[in-house]
């Protein structure tokens, strides 16, 4: 292992967070599926901003004014290339992906979806990529279909295509799940998706970190991604989004920038992205999420896989012979998630007794109740890596997970 050619100890020194002892122990930060840490440049960008040029955007013709719609608007543009969208217009900025499915599911689903038509989930969406839909289907007495998960944590495509009829208006799925790693064919979801005469929107949370994304190969209609999840600020994300459909919705949100002309009567609305942009923005955090797209193109996100990969192969490999673990997810096509049980210790004691040791994991349902159900589990420990993770880390969190079996068994 280690085989890398990035110089993950440099990488390391750009996280100021990185460096400190928790509990009396080297932190190791193994929570990243919930949000990655932050590396110096995204922490300046939001300084400098504040610092320097603060103004509102768009409507200023003073020079910080400019300046701060020249930056905001550079991350467009920024966003755009990350996610190869064809136009900048089609980037629309929001609160993250939970923001950005409300979206889509308030705008284009209540203009859209009908009595009797059908939305496809699948039983590993994250709980916000299933409540917007169950709130349009009981608005709209529309029905919600789930496309099984197999025992290995991945879909059962077959059972898919017999899901999908000519009442599919859309199919919802993520491109990788939070909860146990694995990576959905969506480039195949959204073909056989189309071929039903359905729509399909892409939760790609977790997907911003660590998958290269072309929404143009995908063909997908919808993509969303939340900033914090790729190394960049909390509070935004995108929504990107076919120019066609975005221009065939109706606003999601009314205010300020939105509109064209306002009057008591009437009131016509901008151009994408903006119609969907209503009120000032998260101007300092979008401003920095160009900081975390520049990070990860500078670095090269396939070569960041590649080393979390190792990574995921180093801990299911270590962890394999610690008596009574088992992973929860085992397909071959996984982000970096090791998700697992200990046989007879509930995983809110691995959490606190990691956690006393400087190992920070998750423990819970990681918002994906239906899948744990379906697994006939309460919930599971989550350790998740990025690119500042370390074999030596893991090695502290199984000798950890080691010594809590030996002391409770
Ligand atoms: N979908 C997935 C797969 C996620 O992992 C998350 C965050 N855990 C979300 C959606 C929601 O993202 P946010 O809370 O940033 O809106």
């Amino acid at each position: 292992v280690g085989h890398t050619s990035l110089d993950i100890d440099k990488i390391r020194k750009e996280f100021p967070i990185l460096d400190q002892s928790v509990n009396g122990k080297p932190l190791a930060y193994f929570d990243n599926a919930a949000t990655t840490q932050k590396p110096r440049q995204v922490i300046d960008a939001l300084t400098e901003y504040y610092s320097g040029y603060n103004a509102n955007i768009h409507r200023g013709i003073h020079t910080l004014a400019e300046k701060a719609t020249h930056a905001f608007e550079q991350t467009r543009v920024a966003m755009q290339t990350f996610i190869n969208a064809g136009e900048k217009e089609e980037i629309i900025f929001t609160k993250g992906t939970t923001d950005s499915i409300n979206l889509v599911a308030g705008s284009w689903g209540r203009k859209e979806i009908q009595k009797g038509d059908e939305i496809i989930l699948s039983g590993l969406e994250h709980h916000s990529n299933i409540v917007p839909w169950q709130l349009l289907a009981q608005e709209k007495e529309a029905i919600i279909r789930v496309i099984p998960v197999r025992e290995d944590g991945s879909l059962d495509m077959d059972a898919f295509k017999s899901l999908l009829t000519n009442r599919t208006r859309l199919v919802a799925v993520n491109h990788a799940s939070n909860s146990l790693g694995t990576i959905n064919p969506v480039a195949e979801i959204t073909s056989l998706a189309h071929g039903a005469g359905a729509l399909v929107l892409i939760d790609g949370a977790q997907a911003g970190a660590h998958l290269n994304i072309d929404v143009q190969a995908l063909d997908c209609d919808f993509y969303a991604l939340s900033a914090h999840k790729f190394y960049g600020p909390t509070g935004t994300g995108a929504l990107y989004g076919k120019r066609a459909i975005l221009e065939s919705m109706p606003p999601y949100q009314g205010g300020g920038e939105m509109i064209r002309d306002v009057s008591f009567t009437h009131t016509t609305y901008n151009d994408i992205p903006y119609k969907f942009e209503a009120g000032t923005p998260n101007i300092a955090d979008v401003i920095a999420m160009k900081a975390a797209i520049d990070f990860i193109t500078t670095m090269n996100k396939s070569s960041m896989a590649a080393y979390e990969s190792e990574l995921l192969a180093y801990a299911t490999e270590q962890t394999s012979s610690l008596p009574g673990f088992r992973v929860i997810g085992t397909a071959a096509n996984k982000v970096s998630v090791l998700s697992f049980l200990i046989e007879g210790i509930h995983p809110f004691d691995i959490g606190q007794m990691l956690d006393a040791r400087g190992v920070a994991v998750r423990t819970g349902h990681h918002c994906t109740q239906p899948l744990m159900e379906h697994f006939g589990i309460e919930g599971t420990v989550r350790a998740s890596f990025a690119v500042y993770n370390t074999i030596k880390e893991i090695d502290q969190m199984v000798e950890g997970i080691d010594r809590i079996i030996r002391f409770l068994k």
